[in-house]
């Protein structure tokens, strides 16, 4: 017999739960990939992704793997060797965009910043006076910091910007064509609250008209996936690959759900939820990790306590709570925990469980 699944209360960075309805979704029958029912699906999903993406740009979808294949889709399609790549890094995310454009032949321009710390714009900004892309994380997971993309898009100048939004799209304001972003990527495992799986992907025309004619990638290559998401992008639809049908059902649901709520009742909850989480880690003499004015509500760090053993409290809330947080990234493995209270876990319920669990996990682990 199969092992039933545990019922966690995943406040980790990795997967949350996800919200009921997409949950749901991935049980409906499913359709072909070919099936007119199943465009009709797919326009509607990348419909409702232009809404949480707050772009008019047509080539907006979810390419069907996950947020790390968003990354590379936006730095293949946009650097190829001898091109700059002015990358600012103030988390692992950044770091990887780093290694992504590298290996295709850009010509990478770091801008480092300290970990915990949001981007200075105007510090990336003129790193160099000419690049190709100028690209940056909203919202850093690895470090619990949202940096100001909407400042970061009046600076750009010529440049293509490309945004990280995995963890803040569908959680906290994101305004892909206000703030300038030309090209953006997304995952469905954050704040949207659906399984891994799918990279919603968002490019302005303008980029797509400078995006590289033939990149080293087949699967990846934009121009290809214009005929997938068809009439939107101006062309008929061809035949690109066999398309995740449950997992875009699945979002689907879930941007309904969010729609339904409303974009500033749904980042209003995560505000509400991750302010709560704060204040009451605070109060129980806990050091939070990112810096004031530029934590995410969405994703709270936290100094792990003198002499406390990281790894026992966690495998503490697991097996008494079902709670599961995540450890610290990089060189903060140990030494920071990160809690997750995104989608459906971005309610006053979940940051009491947490906020009841904690002082007992510290207590006895
Ligand atoms: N960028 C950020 C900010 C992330 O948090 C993650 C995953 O946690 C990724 C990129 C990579 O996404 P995935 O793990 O879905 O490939």
């Amino acid at each position: 017999m199969t092992k039933p699944l545990l019922d966690r209360h995943l406040f980790g960075p990795g997967p949350s739960n996800a919200y009921p309805e997409a949950t749901t979704a991935l049980g409906y029958p499913l359709l072909g990939h070919l099936d007119p029912a199943f465009i009709e699906r797919l326009d509607a999903t990348c419909e409702g992704l232009r809404q949480v993406w707050g772009t008019n740009n047509s080539r907006t979808l979810p390419l069907s793997a996950t947020g790390s294949a968003g990354m590379e889709a936006a730095f293949v399609n946009t650097v190829g060797p001898g091109d700059v790549a002015v990358i600012a890094v103030n988390g692992l995310f950044g770091e990887r965009m780093c290694d992504v454009a590298q290996r295709c032949g850009a010509d990478v321009v770091r801008v480092d910043h300290e970990w915990g710390q949001p981007i200075d714009p105007e510090r990336v900004a003129n790193a160099h006076p000419n690049p190709k892309v100028i690209a940056a994380v909203h919202a850093e997971t690895s470090t619990g910091v949202l940096s100001d993309i909407k400042t970061l898009g009046k600076l750009k100048g010529d440049a293509l910007l490309i945004v990280d939004a995995v963890t803040s799209i569908g959680g906290i304001e994101l305004l892909a064509d206000e703030w300038g972003i030309d090209v953006g990527y997304a995952g469905t495992q954050k704040c949207l609250g659906v399984a891994p799986g799918l990279a919603p992907f968002t490019i302005s025309d303008h980029a797509f008209d400078r995006r590289i004619e033939k990149p080293q990638s087949w699967y990846l290559d934009l121009g290809m996936l214009g005929g997938y998401v068809g009439s939107a992008t101006g062309g008929g639809r061809t035949y690109h690959h066999t398309a995740p049908v449950a997992m875009i059902a699945s979002l689907e649901a879930a941007l309904q759900r969010i729609l339904t709520e409303g974009l500033d009742n749904v980042a209003a909850r995560h505000w509400a939820a991750g302010t709560a989480l704060q204040n009451g880690l605070e109060e129980q003499g806990h050091k939070l990790f990112a810096a004031e004015g530029h934590r995410l509500p969405e994703l709270t760090s936290v100094v792990v306590p003198e002499g406390v053993d990281s790894a026992a409290v966690r495998s503490y809330l697991l097996e008494h709570f079902n709670i599961e947080i995540g450890a610290g990234a990089g060189k903060y493995a140990q030494s920071v925990w990160r809690i997750g209270l995104m989608g459906p876990n971005a309610n006053p319920a979940s940051v009491a469980l947490l906020l009841n669990a904690l002082p007992e996990a510290i207590a006895k682990a």
